[in-house]
């Protein structure tokens, strides 16, 4: 009867997927499973008598000595154990030993059960070192982020300096006896484009600040009650005083559209929109500004002739430092920071406003956005 027992449990032990292994008190193999063979590599035959712990080049949480003492005193251990199979790659197990004794302490023996946990402590690890470069990452944009705001603070005190220095000269330079007419028109036109240069750091540097007012949750609306068109209208016809060599044409709505917005935030998103399309459609082309009510949102649309932008990358323009790549500046000077879009859409949207564009290559572009109207 005992005996049939024993060949149930033998035979038991030979179909656990585990590797279960009995060892002596000096760590040599005495019995080893197929589950230990197919785990390691070792048959049994070449497994008995060996030490464990050098046939496995075993890692040990803390010691060989604690797990030992463990095993001893309280005649059990559990924990993780680092394994290298027959072929020196890593096994991780889950180990659960216990100490059977036989009354003499000679005959005692340490039954041993070890589940492969390989994979899962490698999507653990995995899953561990995602979340560690992610922090890493957050950390290094908020370093960057203050990075940014400093140094644009820092920026505006100089360049407003310099832009007060550039306007004084020309103001010299208009009362200056000329030597000669040319030379003065000459002088005064350098000084106009230096002015130029200048607002337009000036508007980087603005620009780089709202995004670091908007990022610390900072940027403040302050929220009137106006006509949209009338707002839209001025920022219109800024730009065709600006400049006048373009063709900037002007479709206004039929009657007033009223919001509730910041007219400063407002008139900024249109004067980006416009300088897009001044900045990547030839100068021979007309940009149009369009003015319009749909449902209950008032719409402003600002379409241009340019190159146009492809369907994939129409998403994308809105996400932060991102230009598409192939679309040059082509008209006036100076290159972007990618900046512009993403503030726009941020604007808008804490106005609970949308934007978007309709565009396909060659066929131009036209960004809109939209405000809720409010009652009068
Ligand atoms: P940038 O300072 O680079 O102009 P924006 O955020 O304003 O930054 O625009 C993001 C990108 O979208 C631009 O770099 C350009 O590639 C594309 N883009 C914006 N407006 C237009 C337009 N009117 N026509 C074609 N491409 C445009």
């Amino acid at each position: 009867m005992s005996g049939a027992f024993d060949q149930l449990q033998a035979r038991l032990i030979e179909l656990a997927h585990d590797a279960i292994l009995i060892r002596d008190l000096d760590s040599r193999v005495l019995s080893w499973n197929r589950g230990a063979e197919t785990l390691y590599g070792w048959t049994e035959q070449e497994a008995r008598g060996r030490v464990t712990h050098q046939l496995l080049q075993t890692r040990f949480p803390i010691s060989r000595e604690a797990v030992d003492q463990a095993l001893v005193e309280q005649g059990s251990w559990e924990g993780l154990l680092h394994h290298l199979n027959r072929h020196g790659q890593q096994v991780i197990v889950e180990s659960r030993q216990v100490l059977i004794r036989n009354g003499e302490e000679k005959t005692s023996s340490i039954l041993e059960i070890n589940r492969d946990v390989t994979e899962r402590e490698r999507l653990l690890q995995e899953r561990a070192d995602a979340q560690a470069r992610a922090l890493a990452f957050q950390a290094s944009i908020r370093q960057m982020g203050e990075f940014l705001s400093l140094v644009s603070h820092e920026l505006r005190t100089p360049v407003t300096a310099l832009k007060t220095l550039v306007q004084l000269l020309a103001r010299q330079a208009e009362h200056a006896a000329p030597e000669s007419e040319p030379e003065r028109v000459r002088r005064s036109k350098l000084l106009q484009r230096a002015e130029q240069q200048i607002d337009r750091i000036n508007r980087l540097i603005e620009d780089l600040l709202d995004l670091s007012r908007l990022r610390a949750g900072k940027l403040e609306l302050r929220l009137e009650r106006g006509d949209l068109g009338a707002w839209a209208q001025d920022v219109v016809q800024g730009e065709m005083l600006a400049y006048p060599g373009r063709q900037i044409l002007f479709e206004p709505a039929t009657g007033p559209l009223l919001v509730l917005a910041d007219p400063d935030r407002i008139s900024q998103v249109l004067l980006n929109y416009l300088s897009n399309a001044l900045k990547y459609a030839p100068a021979t082309q007309p940009i149009s500004v369009r003015v319009r009510q749909v449902e209950a949102w008032a719409r402003v649309e600002v379409q241009d002739n340019g190159p146009g932008i492809p369907a994939e990358e129409q998403a994308h323009i809105w996400e932060l430092f991102h230009r598409v790549p192939g679309i040059e500046v082509v008209s006036g000077a100076g290159v972007g920071l990618g900046l512009g879009l993403h503030l726009c859409k941020s604007l808008i949207e804490r106005h609970g406003g949308q934007v978007g564009v309709e565009s396909a290559p060659g066929a131009g572009a036209c960004f809109w956005f939209t405000l809720p109207l409010v009652a009068s």
